[in-house]
């Protein structure tokens, strides 16, 4: 590996970290602060990237690779053994250092670190481990710590990983063990979840015994995530939404995150030639949104699509729902329960509470709806009020086309 200095391994590796999803500043615009007209505000800074706490907070995170060499050729990633990239390496030491240097200057609040496999899995997990140990215990960091961890690795190493970092992430990969087995074969499904299960325990452990002896030790206290590659193998949206729904349910993770693939330089020739579309990605947010904060279960979200498994692109999965199940609307909202509201598409999980909370002293009309909503254009098929009530619009073959948005010109250079 060639000598590089600080600047050009931050510039290697912080570049070779953006394909992970799990913590991503995305929607905005590309933006230099070089050059020129020396600007301020760029949204390209090296290495630093915007998460979401618990609570809400957004907060930067330096956003590294320890190491972008891999021995494994997972087929869709950048790093992969066989990739021809620029490699780069940093210390343990060096990240611990950056991290601090970045943290005094007021950049970050946090650190995101993740790695390819360097000598063995167990090595790379020592090395990740002693970042979050150094920073934790020889500098006494408070920040936030998300590590990436190897699930081959050591269940003691990972468990370490957990002791010291505040999330901790197993990454599924693929939505299917089809997908893993032909485009990960260095990957075993089971090892994963295995892993994932491992995490569980000690997280659900530590937190009862903290809610019985304060010294008790924390453990990943913003418990574990993953992420889905979405678009690399044929696996459908109804696929994606059920293996989430299952990842969800059995090792008690706080997010999946879904990474729309995105064609690298010198693909293997079994990935597609084409990324799939954005809209995708958004879509399956959505629907993990309907399951996780709106009562939809996942056969619901599944029923959503169309015949080929696929969420339409046009309109987003709540809506797509309500059209196709017409015969639980329209819903009366002045009498009914939360989770028929919830289903109304266009009302969210805020414009519900209040119309449960105002109900309770006056009959709402359309327009005290209206006022908690974007577009009540939207809503109308779907409600009855006091002073409305749609005279059988859900029986309307075109009611998709009334309400669904109106389709618009993009950016053509947009990022
Ligand atoms: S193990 Fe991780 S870094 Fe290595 S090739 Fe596979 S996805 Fe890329």
């Amino acid at each position: 590996m060639a000598q590089l200095d600080t600047r050009e391994k931050l510039a290697i590796l912080a570049d070779a970290a953006k394909y992970d999803a799990s913590c991503a500043s995305s929607g905005t615009a590309k933006r230099s602060s070089e050059g020129k007209a020396k600007g301020i505000g760029s949204t390209e800074g090296m290495g630093i990237c915007h998460a979401y706490a618990p609570d809400g907070r957004c907060i930067s995170l330096l956003k590294i690779l320890l190491t972008n060499s891999c021995i494994f050729d997972c087929h869709y990633c950048i790093n992969r053994k066989s990739s021809n990239v620029r490699r780069a390496r940093f210390t343990a030491q060096e990240v611990v250092q950056l991290t601090l240097a970045f943290y005094r200057r007021n950049y970050i609040e946090g650190l995101f670190l993740s790695s390819g496999i360097i000598r063995s899995s167990n090595y790379t997990m020592e090395q990740i481990v002693e970042v979050a140990r150094s920073l934790r215990e020889d500098h006494q960091f408070r920040g936030y710590i998300h590590l990436k961890t190897i699930p081959d690795a050591d269940p003691e190493l990972i468990a370490q990983a957990g002791l010291h970092a505040d999330r901790v992430s197993i990454n599924v990969e693929l939505p299917t063990t089809r997908g893993l087995a032909r485009l990960a074969p260095e990957k075993s499904a089971p090892r994963i979840e295995g892993a994932m299960r491992d995490m569980k325990t000690k997280i659900e452990d530590t937190a009862d015994a903290r809610k019985r002896y304060r010294s008790a030790p924390r453990f990943a206290p913003a418990g574990q995530s993953t992420q889905m590659i979405v678009g690399a193998d044929s696996a459908s949206d109804g696929e994606i939404v059920t293996t989430a729904s299952r990842l969800y349910d059995r090792f008690g993770l706080r997010r999946v995150y879904y990474s729309a693939f995105s064609p690298i330089p010198d693909a293997s020739a079994v990935l597609p030639l084409q990324r799939p579309p954005l809209m995708r990605e958004h879509r399956l947010y959505q629907s993990d949104w309907l399951m996780r904060f709106y009562g939809f279960q996942p056969r619901e979200v599944v029923a959503a699509a169309g015949d080929d498994g696929m969420l339409p692109l046009d309109i987003d999965p709540k809506l797509a729902w309500a059209l196709k199940f017409r015969e639980h609307f329209p819903v009366d909202i002045n009498r009914a329960p939360r989770e028929m509201l919830l289903r109304v598409p266009g009302l969210g999980t805020k414009a519900v509470g209040s119309i449960l909370a105002a109900r309770r002293w006056r009959t709402l009309r359309l327009d005290d709806v209206a006022r908690l909503t974007v577009s009540v254009t939207k809503l109308r098929p779907f409600i009855v009020t006091a002073d409305w009530r749609p005279t059988l619009l859900t029986d309307k073959v075109d009611l998709k086309a009334r309400i669904a948005p109106k389709r618009e010109q993009m950016e053509l250079f947009a990022a």
